[in-house]
């Protein structure tokens, strides 16, 4: 393969032949006299941050080396899909930081969410995974909801420190540096070279007034997340684009409800009673019986029930598995939480048995009722 130098920004050898991989410059732009790659530019010109297809070992190698640092660790998440935004041996990674936790896309939960009880959730889960954050921050990266609250959080935070970004793939990483990006005026941004120990990989630093630096690192995939499972265009039709709004529906024990052809949820036992569907506005909904829901699963698994589209991709989809919850009579509402796809909520009224059968490695989960 032809060299062809590195990059003037970041510092990655410059490659002309795959666009989607890391340090590529079109051939167009290797007369100039400074050679940047493709993704610099971008951030130069369009403020625009482009994913970079790296392997699971860089990322891993990046994050190695944020333990050794004295910094504040940002985390993101998409509130969506908790599991799914999960970057696993993040606590091993993080060693001794302070941790600040991060939901995006808090644009897209109904008006009368309880959005501390939303925080504590997320405080639960992640203490589970083995990691206390500081604090959480609900923030929407698409729209630019409470992104002065992050900024004001960091910068208490971090006590004069450092700051990294880590996140995994889909959870509006990008979308959210390009909003801070913004803030800080993209004008004044530079583009540094200062690789991690040990590795040839960069990072995008964003210059802090005392001379220290936010850095984003690259995202990882995690392949927990339902949008792995499902092609690009289904991703679409699950992936809400604005606010959720609730759908009841009255059950009675023995009916079941197919959220689309990716989960479903059979009220098994208890007297009859609302289940509120929290998902994507336009995704299918079937109620049929429960007695017949291995069924019409079977016939009809990518021409009715969809997403998936199409019986190839219901194929393709990694087995379903049960999960089984019992719903105690209180005064409290509980979620039954579908990562990646949304969530069911059900009034304590009554005792109640619920099963969801969801893919393997979607993670299905209690909390106590955001509302
Ligand atoms: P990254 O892979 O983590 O960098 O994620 P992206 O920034 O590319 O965002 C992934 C998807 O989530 C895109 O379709 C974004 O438009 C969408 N997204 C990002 N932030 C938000 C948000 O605050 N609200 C909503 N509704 N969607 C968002």
């Amino acid at each position: 393969e032809q060299m062809h130098g590195s990059c003037a920004g970041c510092g990655i050898a410059i490659q002309t032949a795959d666009a989607k991989k890391p340090g590529y410059a079109p051939e167009s732009a290797l007369g100039r006299k400074v050679v940047i790659c493709q993704r610099c530019y971008r951030i130069k010109h369009y403020n625009e941050v482009a994913p970079v297809g790296m392997g699971d070992d860089d990322f891993l190698k990046i994050l190695d080396g944020i333990g050794s640092t004295e910094s504040l660790v940002v985390m993101v998440v998409d509130i969506f899909d908790f599991q799914g935004s999960w970057l696993k041996g993040l606590p091993r990674f993080v060693g001794k930081n302070p941790i600040l936790l991060v939901g995006n896309k808090v644009d897209l939960l109904p008006r009368n969410i309880n959005l501390n009880r939303v925080r504590n959730w997320m405080q639960h889960e992640a203490k589970e995974r083995g990691l206390r954050p500081e604090d959480v921050v609900l923030i929407s990266a698409q729209k630019g909801l409470h992104i002065d609250e992050l900024l004001n959080r960091i910068g208490e935070l971090r006590k004069g420190r450092d700051v990294y970004i880590v996140g995994v793939t889909n959870v509006g990483k990008s979308t959210m540096i390009n909003r801070i990006l913004h803030d800080y005026g993209a004008a004044e941004l530079e583009i540094t070279t200062s690789p991690f120990p040990g590795t040839t990989l960069d990072k995008i630093e964003i210059p802090l007034e005392d001379g220290r630096s936010i850095f984003d690192t690259p995202g990882i995939i995690n392949r927990d997340q339902i949008g792995h499972m499902v092609s690009p265009t289904d991703l679409r039709k699950i992936t809400p684009t604005s606010r959720i709004n609730s759908k009841v529906y009255q059950l009675d024990a023995g009916q079941s409800l197919f959220l689309g052809g990716l989960a479903r949820i059979d009220f098994v036992r208890g007297e009859r009673q609302p289940l509120i569907i929290y998902v994507d506005n336009d995704l299918y909904i079937h109620r049929t019986k429960l007695e017949k829901a291995d069924e019409v699963m079977q016939k009809h698994h990518g021409t009715l029930l969809v997403p998936p589209t199409g019986e190839e991709a219901a194929k393709a989809l990694p087995p379903f598995v049960k999960h089984t919850f019992k719903i105690n009579k209180s005064t409290m509402t509980t979620d039954i939480v579908i990562s990646g796809l949304g969530w069911v909520s059900i009034q304590g009224k009554h005792e109640a048995s619920v099963v969801v059968h969801a893919p393997k490695g979607v993670s299905v989960g209690m909390r106590k009722g955001l509302i």
